[in-house]
């Protein structure tokens, strides 16, 4: 099975190489513009919709000899671009759009890519070869298998100002073929003050450095809001907040990862909650401002994937199954763990004494492997 992976590294161009990276934004951009332009004026005329490789020919031929400036850039990014408004007019079509707008320099996100071809793109220790650019200053953490076929690169830059490259492989994953172990199962309770409580008796808490981050990005925050709009100081306060919010939500999916790995490699079978993320989300971004939610929507889609590579499973359970309420020991329900706000609690039924996060952690995990044998074609 042929599976596809992307790698991002930041690049750091020269002032020579940011100069034909922006073009490079601005050549597509153009060319974009220009073919959506000419479906329109073809639809207007009673013609039909162009294909993308008729619409590249006409930018090879035409575009190309009335913009000669489109040549100096890469080629692929051209193309890509050309695929790219195809792919939107086939959204539109599907009626799971709207019709194609045009890009303005303001508005469009600032990126292109381009593809694998002889050996014009090279991730090396500290730096990545990119066609035209020849090789671009690079943070390389990490580096691909060698059998991993490179596919393709985008170059982007974000609202900060920083520039990124997205370098994308294709390579043959191999199934992982081990029945799983119940035994080998864990539950998460979902903690809105940290990430999550297991079954076997963790907290995951949210690490200091997101506690520090936030007030440095509400204060930055602050800043901004004293400052007039469209002032130069309220632009370069804008580029601050942009940055700082990158730089957390950086370390924020940095953390996300390593404790999704960690679950992935140890256990089989892991349980959680299915939760309302738009309720969620709601909460935490209101009015309009660049503020952090601690990201367990995206943990959990890590997670599943992680798991799913390894031949494991991510099992989810009702969100309404009253997982904080039933004892873990004897099954009873408790309706004054919810009613009180209990944290810790005393079964009325056998005795047992709990903590509601692990009591409700392991409740998960007892669902979460009864749904999963429930699935097994063998199981008793
Ligand atoms: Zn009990």
């Amino acid at each position: 099975m042929k599976e596809n992976r992307a790698f991002q590294y930041r690049i750091y161009p020269t002032k020579e190489q940011i100069d034909l990276i922006e073009r490079t934004f601005g050549c597509c951009r153009f060319v974009y513009n220009q073919i959506l332009s000419l479906q329109n004026e073809t639809y207007a005329n009673g013609g039909k919709y162009i294909s993308w490789t008729k619409a590249n020919t006409y930018c090879n031929q035409v575009l190309k000899a009335d913009y000669p400036f489109l040549k100096e850039v890469d080629k692929f990014a051209l193309t890509n671009s050309i695929i790219c408004l195809d792919r939107a007019f086939r959204l539109f079509f599907d009626k799971k759009c709207e019709y194609p707008s045009y890009k303005s320099k303001k508005r469009s996100r600032k990126s292109y890519s381009t593809n694998f071809s002889h050996n014009n793109i090279v991730v090396m220790d500290h730096g990545i070869k990119l066609p035209k650019l020849k090789v671009v200053k690079a943070k390389v953490h990490r580096i691909a298998p060698s059998d991993w076929t490179l596919k393709g690169a985008t170059v982007s830059q974000n609202a900060a100002g920083e520039y990124y490259c997205s370098v994308l492989y294709e390579f043959e994953k191999e199934a992982v073929n081990r029945p799983l172990d119940v035994n080998r199962s864990i539950g998460l309770d979902y903690k809105s003050d940290g990430l999550y409580a297991t079954s076997t008796g963790v907290v995951c808490g949210s690490p200091k450095f997101f506690r520090e981050a936030q007030k440095t990005l509400a204060r930055e925050q602050r800043k901004l809001s004293k400052k007039k709009k469209g002032s130069q100081n309220y632009l370069e306060q804008k580029q601050r907040v942009a940055k700082v919010y990158r730089h957390i939500a950086n370390q924020r999916k940095d953390f996300l990862h390593k404790e999704a790995l960690a679950l992935a490699e140890e256990w089989d079978i892991v349980c959680v909650e299915t939760l309302d993320m738009k309720e969620m989300s709601n909460k935490t971004f209101g009015n309009g401002k660049a503020t952090l939610d601690n990201g367990y929507g995206e943990f959990l889609q890590m997670l599943e994937y992680k798991l799913k590579e390894r031949g494991k499973v991510l099992v989810k359970v009702d969100r309404y199954y009253p997982s904080s309420q039933l004892c873990s020991c004897c099954s009873t329900l408790n309706h004054s763990v919810k009613t009180e706000n209990l944290s810790e609690w005393t079964c009325p039924a056998c005795g047992a004494t709990h903590n509601r996060d692990f009591n409700a952690a392991e409740n998960i995990r007892r669902e979460g492997v009864r749904i999963y044998l429930g699935f097994q074609p063998n199981s008793a």
